[in-house]
């Protein structure tokens, strides 16, 4: 039976490097039938973030990565390893350290001094069972470290990169336990991981140095070893080291709140280092279920393209249908303070159907789409120079204003035809009436079709804008 774990750290908001390693454990447990199990390892207090667990757990939430049991919270399970950090004391493959923060200070300070690796000496491995009783009866404070056998080698099997051979010799007496009882991320991990039944250890590859010692602590316990499979780290865009906050994004909630969908997220994240082969790029969280395989997953790093997140967002947003993304859409435009239910769910549909097609993300609409929400909109200085300035123009949209009260059932078509009508009569060419109207109505020079933006405004409104907009607009093409 299957067993995976996701284990972050609350050291901050969940990186979407880990979120792709939390997906890879989920896909791989829902591909076997088998658990996923969320462990939160927060024994390191100097570390500890306060919000990053909530961060942690939203976001996975958000993603759809539910999991089958926990959290774990390793702050609520201390006694159990200390028994352990104990165990391997009394087997034989751990030892007290009385040595002093100070001495470790010096000891350090001579090393890089002198050009050594640092390390512990491994002092306390020689004292005697006398003098390690007389110590702990003085109560002097102690750490438990691993007691790695020095002339053997550790040799383990990564699932995706073969054989790992460490000498022993080239590994440190580690801690374990600290002096105020509280474990090490390597203790805490080992011992969870072989009670809470985990079968496969997927993590990301920068743990692969810890892991002989972790293979080393299996062997002392006794126990049998998972499979581990180190995962390829994520680059930056230019492929230059790894993805960092300086590349932009990188908080799995920092993408919602650009107004990124889940799916799309969940979906770019399973092709950083996966591949359902062939070309194929949209793919639904069902189908890599069903599809997932370890063995497809690469030892390369991949890079984070942000572009092509944008690409998949855009796809996602316009297969969704448009009340669904009228929902979505809702917090986006609340943070700008619009109400967008203030016009009715069907208008507020058709404003959202306008741009369905033309957006990246949802956190794009409210400023695209201000206009239908208040007659205060600034204008795009250039282009007021650009269609604004001259006085004729502001004659002629006066008088189309009022070809536009004659329309009776205000359809895009019925617009059009009054509009190209008007400008043939006119003699003007009908670009000529359509940027400066465009950007009265909208404040901008692009956008969805007039004909249907106006449609959408209804009558009342694109009056109103005109009106209200011509007298704004200085005849040499500024604004009030
Ligand atoms: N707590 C570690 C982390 O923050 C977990 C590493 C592991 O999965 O073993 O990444």
């Amino acid at each position: 039976m299957v067993r995976v774990r996701f284990a972050p750290s609350p050291t901050g908001y969940l990186h979407v490097g880990g979120a792709r390693t939390a997906l890879y454990n989920w896909l791989f447990a829902k591909k076997n039938k088998g658990t996923f199990i969320l462990r939160i390892e927060d024994t390191d207090r100097t570390r500890y973030v306060p919000g990053s667990v909530e961060d942690i757990e939203e976001s996975l939430k958000w993603l759809g990565l539910n999991w089958d049991e926990g959290p774990y919270y390793q702050s609520e399970r201390i006694k159990l390893y200390r028994e352990h950090a104990e165990l391997l004391v009394s087997k034989g493959f751990a030892y007290r350290c009385f040595c002093s923060e100070e001495r470790l200070t010096k000891l350090r300070e001579e090393q890089s001094r002198s050009g050594l690796k640092p390390g512990y000496d491994r002092l306390c491995r020689g004292l005697t069972k006398e003098d390690v009783d007389s110590k702990v009866r003085q109560g002097i404070p102690y750490t438990i470290r691993l007691k790695v056998f020095l002339e053997r080698e550790i040799v383990f099997e990564d699932y995706l990169r073969g054989t790992i051979k460490v000498r022993g010799s080239e590994l440190e007496d580690i801690v374990l336990l600290k002096s105020d009882g509280f474990p090490t991320y390597h203790l805490a991990n080992v011992v969870d991981d072989y009670l809470m039944g985990v079968t496969h250890v997927m993590r990301a590859d920068e743990w692969i140095p810890s892991t002989p010692y972790h293979v080393f602590m299996y062997e002392a316990f006794g126990w049998q070893l998972p499979i581990f499979a180190h995962l390829p780290v994520i680059l930056a865009p230019d492929g230059k080291g790894k993805l960092s906050k300086r590349h932009g994004a990188t908080s799995v909630l920092e993408f919602r709140k650009m107004g990124v969908l889940p799916e799309a997220l969940v979906n770019f994240l399973a092709l950083l280092g996966w591949s359902p082969g062939g070309d194929r790029e949209i793919i639904s969280l069902e189908e890599m279920v069903e599809l997932f395989d370890l063995k497809k997953v690469g030892k390369r790093g991949s890079v984070f393209d942000f572009n092509k997140l944008f690409w998949m967002n855009s796809y996602y947003l316009r297969n969704k249908s448009v009340s669904e993304l009228a929902n979505l859409a809702l917090p986006f435009f609340e943070e700008k303070g619009i109400n967008a239910k203030s016009l009715g769910q069907e208008k507020l549909e058709k404003i959202i159907s306008l741009y369905q097609q033309r957006i990246k993300t949802l956190s794009e609409l409210p400023e695209l789409s201000m206009y239908f929400f208040t007659d205060d909109i600034p204008y795009d200085e250039e282009a007021l120079k650009n269609f604004l300035a001259k006085p004729e123009t502001f004659k002629i949209l006066e008088d189309f204003v009022k070809s536009l009260e004659g329309i009776t059932q205000f359809t895009k078509e019925n617009i059009e035809v009054t509009l190209r009508t008007f400008a043939e009569e006119r003699g003007v060419h009908p670009k000529e009436l359509i940027h400066p109207i465009r950007i009265l109505l909208t404040g901008r020079t692009v956008g969805p079709g007039l004909f249907e933006v106006m449609e959408v405004l209804g009558k009342d409104s694109c009056i109103r804008k005109l009106v209200v907009g011509l007298g704004r607009v200085k005849k040499d093409g500024t604004q009030d």
